[in-house]
Order: C-alpha cells, then sequence, then structure tokens
C-alpha cells in the first residue's frame, strides 16, 4: 500500500478506533486483547474515566502556553515525583528519548560546571535502547541504529553486563562523564539487571565521581511493581533518571528527574521544549500518578504478573519446541522463543491476541497494571493456541 507516511514503520495490520480496558475494537468491532500497551504506554488500560476526565477538565479551560509562563501543574507533578523518589528536580520533556537527551546533557553540563568539561564519556551497555535522537542512538548498544546516519558522535563507549573488569575500567576512566543503564532492557530482550550489578554499578560511580543515569522510560511508572524498577534494590537510587510512556498512560510526556547536585548545571538558557509540560500533558500525567502509584495498583501488578509467569512458565514446560525462557519483572514480561518472533506475532494475531517484538527473538506482554487474574487466564489461553499453531507451521 502505498500512501504519504514515511515508511519508517511496519505496523501489523489492525487499525482500532476505540479502546476500553484491555480491548482494542476495530470498526467493524473486530476485538483484540492488548498486550502492547502502546508498547509500555497504556499503564491504565485504554479510556480509564480518571483520565478521560482530567484530560477534558483540563481541555475545557488552557491547552499550552509555553513554557515563557507558569505552568502550575508542573510543579505539582514534579513534587509528586520527587515525593516518590531519589530525585529533587525535574525538567518534562515530550517523549522517552527527549528525557534521555537531558538526562545526558545534564550528566555533561554537571562536570563542565565543576570545571571538568573533559569529562564527556557516557558509558552504555550492550543490547541497550535509549531511543532514537542522536544522542539516544548513540548511547543505545546496538550500532543498527546508527546505520546510515554519519559517523558515530564522540563521547560514547558501551560496555557488556557480563564484563565487570571492563564496565569498572571505564567508570575509572577521567573522560567518563556517566553511565546511562536500563534497570530492565525492554527492546532489548525484556532483561532485567541483577540487583548486585546495579548496586555496584552505584558502588563505582560514587567512587569515581560519575553520575548514573537509569533509563526507566520502559520500566518505571509502576510497570515492575514498584512505582521505580530500582526501588526493588537498596542502595542503588540513581542520579539521573529518564522516565517516559506509562507517565502519561497513552498521553505523550516524558520528564528528566534529578538530585539537586546532578542538576545543578542545569542553568537558565541550557535546556528547554515548546510544548515539554503543557497544561494538558500535567493534568492527564497527574492523574495517572494518582492512579498508579497507588498502593492497590501496585500490589496488583506484583500478583497479577505472578500469576501470568507461572501460567507462562507452564506452557513453557508444554511447548518446549516454542519457548525457551519466560523472562523480565513485573508486567514487563519477556518471552523467549525458539521459532522467529514475528511469525509468533502473526499466528498470535490470528488468536487476537496483540504482543510485542523485541530483540534476542523475544516477545513481550506489556498489559495494563490493573490486568485482572481472569484476564490474564484470557491471555495465556490465547498462548497456548499460538503455540500450538506454531508447532503445526513449524510441522508444515
Ligand atoms: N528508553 C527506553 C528504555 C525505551 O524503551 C524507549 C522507547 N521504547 C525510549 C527510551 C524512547 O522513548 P520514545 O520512543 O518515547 O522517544
Amino acid at each position: 500500500m502505498s500512501n504519504a507516511i514515511m515508511s519508517v514503520y511496519n505496523p501489523a495490520p489492525v487499525t482500532p478506533v476505540r479502546g476500553k480496558g484491555i480491548w482494542l475494537y476495530e470498526a467493524d468491532g473486530t476485538q483484540w486483547l492488548d498486550c502492547i500497551g502502546g508498547v509500555a504506554t497504556n499503564a491504565l488500560g485504554h479510556c480509564h474515566p480518571v483520565l478521560v476526565e482530567a484530560l477534558e477538565r483540563q481541555a475545557s479551560m488552557v491547552w499550552h502556553v509555553s513554557n515563557a509562563l507558569v505552568i502550575d501543574g508542573q510543579r505539582v507533578l514534579a513534587e509528586a515525583l520527587t515525593a516518590a523518589c531519589f530525585a529533587d528536580r525535574v525538567f518534562f520533556a515530550n517523549t522517552g528519548c527527549e528525557a534521555v537527551e537531558c538526562a545526558i546533557k545534564a550528566a555533561r553540563r554537571f562536570h563542565a560546571h565543576n570545571g571538568q568539561s573533559d569529562r564527556i564519556d557516557i558509558v552504555g551497555f550492550t543490547g541497550s535502547f535509549h531511543g532514537r535522537s542522536y544522542a539516544a542512538i548513540n548511547a543505545s548498544g546496538n550500532a543498527a541504529y546508527l546505520d546510515g546516519f554519519g559517523p558515530a558522535l564522540p563521547g560514547y563507549t558501551h560496555v557488556s553486563r557480563h564484563d565487570a573488569d571492563g564496565i569498572a575500567a571505564a567508570i575509572a576512566r577521567p573522560t567518563t562523564a556517566a553511565v546511562i543503564v536500563e534497570p530492565v532492557q525492554g527492546e532489548g530482550g525484556a532483561l532485567a539487571f541483577d540487583d548486585d550489578t546495579l548496586r555496584r554499578l552505584r558502588r563505582l560511580c560514587t567512587g569515581h565521581g560519575v553520575l548514573l543515569i537509569y533509563d526507566e522510560v520502559q520500566s518505571g511508572m509502576g510497570r515492575t511493581g514498584r512505582l521505580f524498577a530500582h526501588q526493588w534494590i537498596d542502595d542503588a537510587a540513581p542520579d539521573i533518571m529518564a522516565i517516559a510512556k506509562a507517565l502519561g498512560a497513552g498521553f505523550p510526556v516524558g520528564a528528566c528527574l534529578a538530585t539537586d547536585d546532578a542538576a545543578k548545571g542545569m542553568t537558565p538558557g541550557t535546556h528547554g521544549s515548546t510544548f515539554g509540560g503543557n497544561p494538558l500533558a500535567m493534568a492527564v500525567a497527574m492523574a495517572a500518578f494518582t492512579e498508579i502509584s497507588r498502593p492497590e495498583t501496585l500490589a496488583n501488578v506484583r500478583t497479577v504478573s505472578e500469576h501470568l509467569r507461572s501460567r507462562l512458565e507452564i506452557l513453557r514446560q508444554r511447548h518446549p519446541d516454542v519457548i525457551v525462557e519466560v523472562r523480565g519483572k513485573g508486567l514487563l514480561v519477556g518471552v523467549k522463543l525458539v521459532p522467529n518472533n514475528r511469525i509468533f506475532l502473526a499466528h498470535a494475531r490470528d488468536q487476537h491476541l496483540l504482543l510485542s517484538g523485541c530483540g534476542d527473538n523475544c516477545i513481550r506482554l506489556l498489559p495494563s497494571l490493573l490486568l485482572s487474574r481472569t484476564e490474564a487466564d484470557d491471555i495465556v489461553t490465547r498462548f497456548d493456541r499460538t503455540c500450538d499453531a506454531m508447532r503445526v507451521a513449524l510441522a508444515a
């Protein structure tokens, strides 16, 4: 099909016009069980009434004024976010990669502010994903994202999470500004870093005056059963953190959070955004924050994800020729497959189950954080049938 859209995407042939909870509907009423969730974004499902109300209320008040004027919703949400984690300061952006961009700029400015402007290197991890801006594709640990976009930028290096010595050496280099890491890698294959690795990163960074940046764009805002994934681990808080996706639960908004110290280089004029933190985004994100941070919501993620994982584990035993491993954390569920994951996604669509592909031949299930046990069972039934269909297709 030729059309006027730049062909950077390859969407599945599904055209939702309406959504409710975990369900999406096409114009003819065809129903889909949505485990893509806008790629870990629709944390409260589709059209949650509290979010609809917040958006409609704000839409009839004021939409946009820019940061040339005071947006009080920013203060309110920044206070809520900083009260809930390590951070003291928040910059509001519109997307995940903009949040990462701010995190990297803040880290370099921090050192410049301290008279160490030669500290520019950002140490990333192989298999990581941080977005599609130039800074983000250079920070991401996958050379494919750089292909055809000119030379790699100076100031970015990568290490493997299995290479303890390499990590220590990179952090000890005098030109290193920051380490950037996803506590749970999303696009790379739903892979959680182990607690000790993150604690060690924290210790090494502190020891060498290097800033630790967490990219919790995908793992943050309740996805793992804590508000932020790193909060599962003691003594591993970052200096800077990028969040987005579920922050607006479907409304575009991102944020870079930092301690007072780490944010000290970000003085007036050093950064900005026309739309960042606009009143519509703030109204929806505040409503989303209130719902997601409820103890009941986070407890639901923990119990329902455990249920879903144990049922998927049974499927792994039943279909060893299809499923290699169930991994990830909370409702950032990854399933590593034997057959090609793209083909599996197409077979899942035959069961009207929408799944997300990712690296290392995995698929991800990223359902609403409000998922019920019954809905989880429905996912598993469709997943089971997909595995059966996959086996038949492989035998043919
Ligand atoms: N960081 C991580 C960990 C992500 O998963 C993503 C998006 N998948 C991004 C950054 C980029 O976010 P966005 O697409 O909103 O720019």
